[in-house]
């Protein structure tokens, strides 16, 4: 039998600044922890001897370390044809980087946009501008990228409906394939979490939220997921194996990993990372596994949860038809033995999905 193919996530936990909000691990960029990282990455890639059909570089700012992931790709087991993503920060686009990273074989980048409004960038601590950000993704369409994908942050100091719409009309001019639209959320340990911010109230948040969907939507760029939203055929297939409880392999601090039926992690400590022969994994206790994990990651999905699949899991699929009618009819839908959260329902998906998923 021949052995399936998985994804690969491979975490590049380098930043040139920390920005206030990020709880992602990284360290400050340097060349020689680059290289020891690079090596490290890749006796981690041979040990676990897989195969791969999605690859994604994420981070951190993983196109600061644009030469290792060339040689990584080159070391790694990929399928022809492979999605292989990288995150960029707009402040570092060139020309020479981006065409390396297509001869490579990369075919997806990901800009971490944020914003199409200066102070709000400002505020985020970002280090690009509007301008630049825009001219990184016309250059990186230019050198020969056909997927792009942008970032972009809701519900950021400063932020209105009609900002957020300012940034979504930028962003609906350029040649972009896939937009994913964060909530900001305010994580512990961060500066963020101690300023005095002069965030939207709730009602500003849902209303950028909904505008959102709808205006992508009107430039058939359709949502497929809470967060992310795509023209047709560019979903993110690596993020779609989440979504789908696939198997993926992390690399890396900080790093997932659900692989050969098992899902755990890496503790977040570059050092004990770069100087073990192969990377210490924990096993992720507090997942819940089966069904339940399954349904919950596919009720974030635009197209749901299907009740058969649920089933054939283990799942009581008479239970969540019940607990539907205890939920309002703009949150969800049930058609065709098929559950799905309208976009309203995304915006209390925790509630909706605890009821769905409740006694
Ligand atoms: S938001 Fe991105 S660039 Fe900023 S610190 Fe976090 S990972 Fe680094």
């Amino acid at each position: 039998m021949t052995e399936p193919y998985s994804g690969l996530y491979i975490h590049i936990p380098f930043c040139l600044s920390k920005c206030p909000y990020c709880d992602f691990y990284s360290v400050k960029y340097g060349n020689e922890a680059a290289k020891k990282y690079e090596s490290a990455v890749i006796r981690n890639i041979s040990h676990y001897n897989g195969k791969f059909d999605t690859v994604y570089f994420g981070g951190g700012t993983p196109i600061l370390l644009w030469k290792e992931i060339c040689s990584i790709i080159e070391k790694a087991d990929i399928k022809s044809g492979a999605e292989i993503t990288v995150e960029a920060n707009p402040c570092l686009a060139k020309e020479e980087i981006f065409k390396t990273l297509i001869n490579s074989g990369v075919n997806r980048i990901s800009f971490g946009i944020q914003s199409l409004n200066d102070n709000e960038l400002k505020s985020l601590g970002r280090r690009h501008s509007s301008r630049s950000a825009v001219k990184a993704v016309e250059l990186a369409h230019a050198c020969g990228f056909d997927n792009i994908s942008a970032d972009i942050m809701l519900g950021t100091e400063g932020q209105t409906v009609k900002s957020a719409a300012h940034t979504l009309e930028g962003l609906a001019g350029l040649p972009l394939k896939h937009i994913s639209a964060y909530m900001l959320k305010i994580e512990e340990n961060t500066p963020y979490a101690k300023a005095k911010l002069d965030l939207p109230d709730e009602d500003e948040v849902c209303g950028i939220y909904l505008n959102t969907v709808e205006f992508l939507e009107s430039k058939g760029i359709e949502q497929y997921e809470i967060s992310n939203f795509a023209k047709e055929g560019y979903a993110c297939a690596h993020n779609i194996k989440y979504w789908n409880c696939e198997e993926y392999l992390g690399i890396g601090p900080a790093s997932h990993s659900f692989y050969k039926g098992k899902r755990f992690f890496v503790k977040r400590d570059i050092n004990a990372f770069c100087e073990s022969e192969i990377q210490q994994t924990e096993l992720e206790e507090d997942r819940l596994g089966g069904a339940e994990e399954y349904a919950m990651l596919r009720l974030r999905l635009r197209e749901g949860l299907n009740l058969a699949e649920y089933e054939k899991r283990g799942g009581d699929k008479e239970k969540i038809i019940e607990n539907v009618k205890k939920i309002p009819y703009k949150l969800i839908f049930l058609k065709n033995r098929n559950v799905s959260l309208t976009p309203e329902g995304f915006l209390v998906s925790n509630a909706v999905i605890g009821t769905l998923l409740g006694d």
